[in-house]
């Protein structure tokens, strides 16, 4: 089922006017809406979400494929979110 290995190799990002380009996002359920925010500052985002693959994420500065660096911390599924959300 090609639609479904898309859904799971695709990222939600959206445009974030603190950091200026295009972030990776997560969904805060604790403001009490499903508010996206930007994994970097925090910051909400705009609702315009851009499903992208991780190709493209890289392309936007995102690294994925690199091994977790021993007692790096993440999740160590080699999900590559819990790797980027460290900073
Ligand atoms: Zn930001």
């Amino acid at each position: 089922m090609p639609e479904a290995a898309q859904i799971s190799s695709s990222f939600p990002t959206a445009r974030c006017a603190v950091c200026d380009r295009y972030v990776l996002t997560y969904l805060d359920f604790e403001s009490g809406a499903e508010l996206r925010r930007c994994v970097h500052c925090d910051g909400a985002v705009s609702d315009d979400l851009r499903w992208i693959n991780a190709s493209e994420l890289e392309a936007e500065g995102y690294q994925f494929g690199a091994p977790a660096a021993s007692g790096g911390g993440g999740c160590g599924s080699g999900c590559g979110t819990c790797s980027v959300r460290k900073h």
